[in-house]
């Protein structure tokens, strides 16, 4: 079986959304400062060019949680491998990711977030796949994509922990 991988989304589609969700935040955000966090590893190649297309004053800091269990059995509780070097009391606090599925991370990194008090907590994806969700209320400040229901990889996002290279995004099939 080999690995196929079809455009979804180009490279220039993918800067010209971010370019405009980085408009929509400076707006939103005008005279605050954003503290934005980035879920590795995914979501770091979203970050780092959202980034550069928000205009407010931006603090950055990195966190990498993972779920315990096995993939299909994940309850969702997750377990934090590497925490935020900083306080986020009092911080309007800008959750960054690469995809929200079923939700279940993310709703538990953001309970976690929630009672460390932040002045604000919102969350931007890139990708918005709303068939697959399966925690319900959570919700999605700024969206770049919604997508259908499936695989996709690219712009930060992993098969194996490859393709999280490729400058678009792209949806991953098996063929003969
Ligand atoms: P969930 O929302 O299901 O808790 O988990 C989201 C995480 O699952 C994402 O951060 C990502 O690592 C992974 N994920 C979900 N859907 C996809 C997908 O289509 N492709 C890739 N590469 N990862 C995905």
């Amino acid at each position: 079986m080999s690995e196929h991988v079809r455009v979804l989304f180009s490279e220039e589609q993918v800067r010209e959304r971010i370019a405009e969700m980085g408009q929509q935040i400076s707006r939103d955000y005008e005279g605050k400062q954003i503290h934005v966090i980035c879920a590795l590893k995914g979501g770091v190649m979203f970050m780092c060019d959202l980034a550069k297309c928000i205009t407010v004053p931006l603090t950055m800091d990195f966190m990498s949680v993972s779920s315990y269990g096995s993939g299909t059995t994940s309850s969702g509780i997750v377990k934090i491998v590497k925490d935020l070097d900083e306080s986020i009391e009092g911080k309007d606090v800008l959750v960054v990711e690469d995809i929200v599925d079923t939700g279940r991370t993310l709703s538990h990194l953001l309970g976690m977030l929630q009672q460390r008090n932040p002045k604000s907590l919102q969350l931007c994806t890139l990708l918005d796949k709303p068939s697959g969700r399966v925690v319900e209320g959570i919700e999605v400040a700024y969206s770049g994509f919604v997508i259908p229901d499936c695989f996709v990889v690219g712009y930060g996002l992993d098969y194996d922990q490859r393709y999280r290279n490729l400058p678009f995004v792209g949806i991953l099939s098996f063929e003969d």
